[in-house]
This record gives structure tokens, C-alpha cells and sequence, in this order.
């Protein structure tokens, strides 16, 4: 099971392309032509949430948060 992965069908040419992660540095591309995936802006949107997720999950105390 790959719970983190995630199908995201190119624009491009309709092939199903799994995506395990997102990079900022690194577009998400179609395996068979090539057309990116998505845009940088969402691209970096999504990593910057994947961060916050996992900066939330780190803390140690929820109480914290304001
Ligand atoms: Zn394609």
C-alpha cells in the first residue's frame, strides 16, 4: 500500500502518472511525454502545506499554538 501516492492524469497525453512526493525544486512531469503535471505555483503551494503538516504534527505540545 502507498498511501502518500497520489494519480494525477497529464494534460498532455491522458496517461495516469503517480506521484509519491512533491518537491519545490523538482516539477512533477508525465512519464510518457513529458508535459508538466501541474504548475510551479501549485506545485509549491502544495509543498509548502506538506511542510506546515508536518511542522503541526512535530510539535510537542498543542497548547502552543495561538
Ligand atoms: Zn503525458
Amino acid at each position: 500500500m502507498e498511501r502518500d501516492a497520489l494519480i494525477i492524469v497529464c494534460k498532455g497525453c491522458g496517461v495516469s502518472n503517480r506521484i509519491k512526493s512533491y518537491s519545490e525544486d523538482r516539477l512533477p512531469v508525465c512519464a510518457k511525454c513529458r508535459h508538466p503535471l501541474i504548475d510551479k505555483d501549485e506545485n509549491e503551494a502544495h509543498a509548502r502545506y506538506t511542510q506546515k503538516l508536518k511542522d503541526f504534527y512535530n510539535l510537542p505540545d498543542i497548547n502552543n499554538l495561538k
